[in-house]
């Protein structure tokens, strides 16, 4: 079915407004256009909706375009990069709209208004206090000819109102959720163009999709009320109208729009928290559409190449972000591990770790082989450093039984403890010192696994008696990486050190 509608070239596009930082929203509905476009062989844009100046911030557009790059949803026509559809910022082609605007009035699909802000607050009381829907009432759709142009000659302020039809219904095929019937009679008059000659969204929004050539509207959920009146546009314009797929609305965990307070929403935070762009796609895609199978762990090309839209399902997603956190990580699991080392060195520079990003190839080394062990349990980039503290940080304490720790931490802090008392432990951590020190300063894990196998058969103990004490008196810790790894990736004089500083 799909190839039938690529007789015409498919064209989507996310209009985003640039006000705030980028929201995850943005991300969510750029996503299924992209993967739409791509998996059809056509064309994805970015239009920036800045008709709104008061709202509107060049940050926050440069933002837009940051957050789509690092996503790696890369636009094949935008405002910053240019197409043969341009301008791609709506505060551009101003001109255009007022010119399509007129075009109606001279159809007669549209009016001009000359109602002032007075008598539409008055009809509004009226209308509150008859319990009657507020809308405008039609009083200028009738003026004649000559009423319209005295007052134009006159120069009154005017707006440009669409003519609705009173009677019949509006259709959305929608093609997430078959037809959705709309009552003629109770949708407004809309204003297309305003008085102070800017357009409204929804005029800006159908003449720029009509001359971008765009075959397929795919937003969300929110938008679903407006689309009657973009309907009618299209009508009254005489042109083919698009089809229309309103996307799930990402929700809160009580089934609300997802809004700041209860999640975050700002694409800048999931970055600085050191989320991959994978993990984060993935995550996005598994909110409204679903691979087949069980499968929840894919790449944004296996997506493109299984894509339809009756995967899609339109039950509220939670946005979940322990989810996240898993799908984060089983990412950052198949992730190519150079990728991965050079992503997590910020978050190393920011823990404190090393001084710059510029590490020795020694240093590199070490940081890859840290982070190959401390990515299974890490969540993002940013726990990456928090996981891995045992190799960096010299200084520590052994841990003592506290208040509000349940049975197993207490437990295993104390079989921490005594493991340092017993006559086997004092004496593994002696033999370890004497037989460490022979030792040159680059040791390899397996030397290091090679002395915790002699220390075993010397000592004729099993690795809880003679490594636990061990664990405790290097790392402070009951559990972690394997304890001949740590050993080789600090090295012999930071090892002794440790061992010096907890036995003072
Ligand atoms: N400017 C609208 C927005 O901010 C565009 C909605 C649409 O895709 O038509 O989302």
């Amino acid at each position: 079915m799909e190839k039938k509608m690529s007789e015409k070239r498919v064209r989507v596009r996310i209009a985003p407004s640039p006000t705030g930082d980028p929201h995850v929203g943005t991300a969510y509905i750029g996503l299924f256009n992209y993967v739409f476009a791509k998996h059809n062989g056509g064309d994805f844009l970015l239009r920036i909706e800045d008709t709104d100046r008061t709202r509107f911030s060049e940050t926050s557009e440069q933002q837009i375009f940051n957050m789509m790059k690092w996503l790696g949803l890369n636009y094949d026509e935008g405002p910053d990069i240019g197409g043969n559809s341009g301008p791609y910022r709506q505060s551009e082609r101003f001109s255009i709209y007022k010119e399509y605007a007129e075009k109606l009035v001279e159809k007669g699909e549209a009016y001009y208004c000359f109602c002032t802000p007075e008598r539409l607050q008055k009809l509004r009381e009226r209308q509150i206090a008859m319990k009657q829907a507020p809308g405008y009432d039609g009083h200028c759709r009738n003026l004649s000819k000559e009423e319209v142009e005295a007052k134009l000659a006159a120069g009154e302020p005017y707006v440009i109102r669409l003519k609705m039809p009173y009677e019949g219904e509006t259709i959305v095929r929608d093609g997430l959720r078959g037809d959705i019937v709309f009552e003629n009679s109770k949708i407004d008059d809309q204003v297309l163009l305003k008085s102070d000659g800017f357009p409204t969204y929804h005029l800006a929004n159908i003449v720029d999709d009509h001359l971008m050539g765009i075959t397929h509207v795919i937003r969300a959920e929110e938008w679903i009320a407006s689309t009657p009146k973009h309907i009618q546009l299209y009508k009254a314009f005489g042109w083919d109208e698009p089809k229309w797929y309103h996307m799930p609305l990402l929700r809160n965990a009580d089934k609300t729009k997802i809004s700041k307070r209860k999640n975050p929403v700002s694409m800048n935070y999931y970055m600085e928290e050191g989320y991959l762009k994978e993990g984060l796609l993935n995550f996005l895609a598994l909110m409204g559409w679903s691979f087949g199978g069980d499968k929840e762990i894919f790449t944004i090309d296996e997506m493109i190449e299984n894509f339809s839209f009756d995967k899609i399902s339109l039950g509220g997603p939670v946005f979940d972000l322990v989810k996240l956190g898993w799908v984060n990580n089983q990412h950052m699991r198949l992730k190519d591990l150079d990728e991965l080392t050079k992503l997590a060195i910020p978050y190393f520079v920011k823990a404190g770790y090393y001084k710059d990003e510029d590490l020795s190839e020694e240093e590199y080394g070490k940081l890859r082989r840290i982070v190959e062990i401390s990515r299974e349990g890490a969540h993002t980039l940013k726990e990456l450093p928090e996981i891995a503290s045992i190799y960096f940080e010299d200084k520590f304490e052994l841990p003592v039984v506290e208040e509000g720790m349940n049975k197993k931490e207490r437990k295993s802090v104390e079989k921490l403890r005594s493991s340092l008392e017993t006559e086997t432990g004092k004496k593994s951590v002696e033999l370890f010192q004497e037989k460490l020190s022979k030792l040159n300063e680059n040791i390899s894990e397996e030397e290091a696994k090679q002395l915790l196998h002699e220390l075993q058969e010397e000592l004729g103990e099993g690795p809880a008696a003679v490594i636990m004490p061990l664990r405790a008196v290097i790392t402070g810790k009951a559990r972690g990486a394997d304890l001949y790894t740590v050993i080789a990736i600090i090295g012999k004089e930071r090892t002794l050190n440790r061992i010096k500083n907890i036995l003072k």
